[in-house]
């Protein structure tokens, strides 16, 4: 078999392999939204079992010889097939790093692990937590000697979501920033000028929510012929190829913007999910690059455009429209200072743009510690407490708003929650660079244009699919490293106006 013959059977496989994925997906999907809740013992089964047959072909070993093959000798490939066949090897490599007794073992242990968790939350009781906590720590430990690392053992976990970054580049990064943005949260807190949001204090429609978001959704260029917005507890966006994009949100009658911020803020990963290359289908190059590139795309959405001045703008009057009678009085001004209220506060979910990146800091700290050995999971809640009393100057009345609120850790998530902060300093380093190339970007989004954003985004980010790693696509696009200094002068422009500082 030539080359390029074993180039194209190689590829076949691999898409088997990725549709079988999709499929699972579809599964998780209809679990998260509209499954009857007495078909859960069966949907467990069934997941379990297209699992197996999909970690099996995944790690076929003939598939991995043919990937080696195609690696030491692909002369007569072109570049881009090249680069597949080498990211193909590289998950290939990845998925067969684990040993399979011991991938049973953290199944084991996640699942016992929520089990204790979800108890141990409800009895504001972290020692009913404890154990499995240390568990979990021990096995994400193991799992980074299995997968081999430099420097920091982090750094074998981190690869899982974040290639190419690693903790000697992230501890003095968060550091300075949380030092500049707890400097900043100050401020804004001391400021007499704050927002007016007593006109929020009433119940909203969840009807006339969704159609607003809808609105928007499509004022953003979310193709609902290749997707849908459905309701689930927690939302989120999944794909089925990016011919298939599904979004799901939720809504409170307590709350507007919830409903609106997670709306954009999905709908921000349903474009990158959208705008992957098609051509490559069911391949790693159709394959988004990282968790904090993605989440880059959906805070960009949210945040710099969703709460941005020129938006409020241009949605108003569907503001209004969709919420018939009820927000009379309120103009485009009082809705953008509204939509940037600060507040620290205990729950990271709920945080808003200037003190969200300190919730995960405190994290990382505290995840980095734990795994180098300077810190007892045992001893996670007393640091916890200390550290969002330095940091956010506010301390849990009990564990469950405090270390137990967030499933993450029970579950084997060990490794991830800087994505979230990386996605943040990501977002505004694109911005800064589609700012200087569209010079009329918010002119354009004050008439409620929108598909600038959406063309350069498409063009920069979505299409390279998975070609770069994080850190070679921020070079490539910004001209510039990993800085946090785009992301500062955005904050501190944007919340010195609104606050007055
Ligand atoms: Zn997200």
């Amino acid at each position: 078999m030539s080359n390029k013959e074993l180039f194209e059977s190689v590829v076949e496989r691999l898409q088997e392999v990725s549709y079988l994925g999709n499929a699972i997906s579809v599964l998780h999907w209809d679990q998260e939204t509209y499954m009857p809740e007495g078909a859960a013992d069966v949907r467990g089964r069934q997941l379990a079992a297209t699992s197996g047959i999909l970690h099996r072909m995944a790690t076929d070993q003939e598939l991995g010889d043919d990937l080696r093959r195609l690696a030491n000798d692909g002369v007569d490939l072109d570049s881009d097939q090249r680069k597949l066949v080498d990211e193909a090897l590289y998950d290939y490599e990845r998925s067969n790093k684990l040993p399979e007794s011991f991938v049973k073992e953290i199944a084991e242990a996640d699942s016992r692990g929520i089990i204790a968790w979800k108890k141990a939350r409800k009895a504001k009781d972290f020692s009913l937590f404890a154990d499995a906590l240390a568990k979990n720590y021990e096995l994400a430990r193991r799992a980074a000697d299995y997968y081999g690392y430099e420097g920091s053992v982090y750094n074998g976990l981190l690869e899982n979501y974040e290639r190419g970054m690693t903790a000697e580049m992230l501890k003095p990064l968060f550091a300075e920033l949380a030092t500049r943005q707890k400097d900043l949260v100050a401020r804004i807190v001391a400021s007499p000028s704050q927002p007016d949001e007593s006109w929020l204090n009433r119940e909203w429609p969840v009807d006339m929510q969704e159609r607003f978001s809808r609105s928007v959704l499509e004022m953003m260029g979310f193709d609902f012929d290749h997707g849908r917005l459905d309701v689930a507890a927690h939302p989120f966006c999944t794909s089925f190829t990016a011919n298939d994009v599904r979004l799901t949100s939720r809504y409170d009658t307590g709350l507007l913007f919830s409903s609106l911020y997670s709306a954009m803020h999905e709908g921000g990963h349903g474009l990158y999910e959208r705008g992957l290359p098609s051509e490559w289908e069911g391949t790693p190059l159709a394959h988004s690059i990282s968790l904090g590139v993605h989440e880059s795309q959906s805070r960009l959405w949210e945040n710099m455009i969703g709460r941005s001045r020129p938006f409020w703008h241009a949605s108003i009057g569907m503001f209004r429209d969709a919420f018939a009678g009820m927000l009379d009085g309120v103009d485009a001004e009082k809705a953008y200072a509204a939509s940037n209220a600060v507040r620290p506060s205990l729950i990271r979910v709920e945080a808003d743009e200037c003190t969200y990146n300190l919730h995960i800091i405190i994290r990382f700290e505290i995840e980095v510690a734990v795994l180098e050995g300077d810190l007892k999971p045992a001893d996670i809640p007393g640091v916890w407490n200390e550290k969002y009393k330095e940091y956010l100057g506010v301390t849990p009345p009990d564990d469950s708003v405090g270390c137990l609120q967030d499933i993450h850790w029970s579950q084997g998530g060990i490794g991830y929650f800087p994505t979230y902060t990386l996605g943040n300093i990501y977002a505004a380093q694109f911005f800064e660079k589609m700012e200087t190339d569209l010079p009329d970007l918010w002119a354009g989004v004050e008439a409620g244009d929108l598909a600038p954003v959406r063309g350069w985004l498409r063009e920069n980010i979505h299409q390279v699919g998975r070609k770069f790693t994080a850190p070679e696509l921020l070079k490539r696009v910004s001209g510039r490293d990993l800085t946090i200094e785009p992301y500062m002068k955005y904050l501190e422009t944007k919340f010195g106006e609104l606050y007055k500082l």
